[in-house]
C-alpha cells in the first residue's frame, strides 16, 4: 500500500467536508463505542483482564526469543514450517516463493493487518494471481480499489448505497438494496473462490508456542474456509503474537471481542495446527507460518516496546476524537488512529508520518480503553520528543518552544508575559467578545472564531476563587 501520511492535513480536511464518511463515523461511534462500555460494565473483572493481559504480554516480550522458538519447534513436530521475514521485502519473497512452487494461480485471503503492511496483494497481483480478499469488509474494499480505514472493520466508511454500486458494477444486476442480500451475494462470489483457490492466507491472532497452533477470530467464518479448502495454508504474523499456553489465548480473547466490538465473544474462533493428517477430514496439504519483523525488533529494544503489546483490537480509534472526525484513509498507511500514530512513525520513519503523532489532542482515551493498557498518550508525546530532538519538528515550532521553556521556568516573566497577552487579547476582542485573527493561533482561527479571554490570566481567576470559597 503506497505511503500517504504526509498528505494528513489535506486528507483530514477532504474527510472532515465528505457527508457519507461523517455518517457512517457516527454509526461507528453510536456501535462500537456504547456496546464495548455496555460489555465492560457487565464483566465485573474487566480491569483485572486487563491488568493480566498487560502482564502477560510484557512477561511474553521480555522472553520473545525462548517463545518463538518454542513456537517454531512446535510448528514444526506438527508439519508445518515457520520462515522468518526481517522486514516487508524479504516477507514478499518468503510468500511469492511458496506460490510460484506450488503453482498458485487462485489465492484467497482471510483478514491480515500483517499482509496489508507488507504490500501482499499487490506483489501478488503483480506476479498474475488473482487475489480474493473473503472477509467481507475487506472484500468491499477491494471492489472499491481502497485500503482499509479501520483494523477490524475495514469498509466503515462505506454506506449501503455505495456497496449496492459496487456489486452491481462488478457481479452484474440485478442491484441488491438490502444487507441480508448484499451478504448473500457476496457469499455466493466468494464460495466458488474458496474451492478454487491454491492458496489460503490468513493472519493469525495469536500463536501458541506450546502447541505450534495459530488463532483467528472472525465474524463470518471467511478464515476457516480459506484456511482449510486450499492445497496450501500461509498464515501472516508480527512476531509479537506469540502466547506461551493454550489456555493463554482465553485471557485475550475474553479482552479482544469486548474492546473491539462489543461483543462477548467473536463468532468464529478457530485454531490450526499443522497441515491436514491422514485421518483429518479437510485442511491444508502445506501450511506454513512467516513471522514478519518489520521494525518489531527495534521495538523490542527501545522505548517503545509498550506498543508491542498491542492485539489490534481497534478500541483506541473508535473512541478517539481525531480518528471520529476524519476517519482512517486520512492517516495514510495500513495503521490508523492513536495506535496508527505510534505504529507508522516507527515502521515508515519519523519523518515520513510527522503529522500523526501531532494531530493528537492527548485527551487520554485511548489509553484508557486499551485493553492491554498501552500509554498511548505518553507514547505519542515521546515521538513529539523526538521529533524535536531530531529536527524533524519546523524551525518555527521549535524556536517558538524554546521560548516558551525560556519563559515558563522564570515564573515571574511567564506570569507577567500571560497578564499582558490576556489583557491585550481581551481589549481586541472587547466588541465582539470574539477575535477573528490572533498571532500564533491561525490554525485556529483559520476557521473558527477565538472566543476573547476575560482580561484575567487562569490563574488569576483561580486565586479570587479561591479567595472566595
Ligand atoms: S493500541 Fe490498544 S486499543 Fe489500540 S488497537 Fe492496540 S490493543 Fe487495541
Amino acid at each position: 500500500m503506497e505511503m500517504r501520511s504526509a498528505e494528513f492535513k489535506t486528507r483530514s480536511v477532504f474527510a472532515i467536508h465528505d457527508g457519507g464518511l461523517q455518517k457512517a463515523m457516527g454509526m461507528l461511534r453510536d456501535g462500537f463505542v456504547a456496546k464495548r462500555t455496555v460489555q465492560a460494565a457487565e464483566l465485573p473483572e474487566f480491569e483485572q483482564l486487563r491488568e493480566e493481559a498487560k502482564n502477560l504480554k510484557n512477561h511474553i516480550l521480555d522472553n520473545l526469543d525462548h517463545y518463538l522458538e518454542r513456537y517454531e519447534a512446535a510448528v514444526t513436530a506438527a508439519g508445518g514450517q515457520v520462515h522468518w521475514a526481517r522486514d516487508a521485502a524479504e516477507a514478499r519473497e518468503i510468500i511469492l516463493g511458496i506460490c510460484h512452487r506450488v503453482g498458485a494461480k487462485i489465492v484467497t485471503k482471510g483478514k491480515s493487518m500483517v499482509s496489508e503492511e507488507i504490500g501482499l496483494n499487490e506483489a501478488l497481483i503483480e506476479k498474475g494471481m488473482e487475489v480474493v480478499e473473503t472477509d467481507l469488509g475487506e472484500y468491499i474494499i477491494q471492489l472499491a480499489d481502497e485500503p482499509p480505514s479501520h483494523i477490524i472493520a475495514p469498509a466503515v466508511h462505506k454506506t449501503k448505497d455505495q456497496v449496492s454500486d459496487l456489486f452491481e458494477e462488478a457481479h452484474g444486476g440485478p442491484r441488491k438494496t438490502t444487507v441480508p442480500d448484499l451478504v448473500n451475494e457476496a457469499r455466493q462470489v466468494l464460495r466458488e473462490k474458496y474451492f478454487k483457490a491454491d492458496v489460503g492466507i490468513t493472519g493469525g491472532n495469536y500463536l501458541v508456542a506450546e502447541t505450534g497452533s495459530s488463532v483467528i477470530v472472525t465474524n463470518e467464518g471467511n478464515g476457516d474456509l480459506t484456511q482449510t479448502l486450499a492445497r496450501v495454508h500461509i498464515v501472516t504474523s508480527g512476531i509479537e503474537r506469540v502466547v506461551p499456553r493454550l489456555e493463554d489465548v482465553t485471557l485475550f480473547l475474553r479482552l479482544l471481542a469486548r474492546s473491539a466490538t462489543g461483543q462477548e465473544t467473536e463468532t468464529y474462533t478457530t485454531f490450526s495446527t499443522g497441515p491436514r493428517r491422514p485421518d483429518d477430514l479437510d485442511g491444508p496439504q502445506e501450511y506454513h507460518v512467516v513471522l514478519v519483523d518489520n521494525g518489531r525488533s527495534k521495538m523490542l529494544a527501545g522505548r517503545f516496546r509498550d506498543m508491542l503489546r498491542c492485539i489490534r483490537c481497534g478500541a483506541c480509534m473508535n473512541h478517539c476524537p481525531v480518528y471520529g472526525s476524519i476517519g482512517g484513509h486520512a492517516y495514510g498507511w495500513v495503521y490508523p488512529g492513536p495506535m496508527g500514530s505510534v505504529l507508522t512513525p516507527l515502521i515508515k520513519g519519523l519523518d515520513n508520518a510527522y503529522d500523526l503523532p501531532n494531530a493528537c489532542t492527548l485527551n487520554g482515551r485511548c489509553g484508557s480503553v486499551c485493553p492491554v493498557k498501552i500509554p498511548l498518550p505518553d507514547l505519542l508525546r515521546e515521538l513529539r520528543h523526538l521529533q524535536h530532538k531530531q529536527k524533524i519538528t519546523p524551525s518555527l515550532q521549535r524556536h517558538a518552544l524554546s521560548v516558551w521553556r525560556f519563559a515558563a521556568t522564570r515564573p515571574g516573566l511567564y506570569h507577567f508575559g500571560e497578564r499582558i497577552a490576556a489583557r491585550i487579547l481581551a481589549f481586541a476582542g472587547r466588541k465582539k467578545g470574539r477575535l477573528r485573527k490572533a498571532p500564533l493561533a491561525s490554525a485556529w482561527t483559520d476557521s473558527r472564531d477565538l472566543p476573547a479571554p476575560s482580561g484575567r490570566t487562569f490563574l488569576e481567576q483561580w486565586q479570587s476563587q479561591r479567595g472566595k470559597s
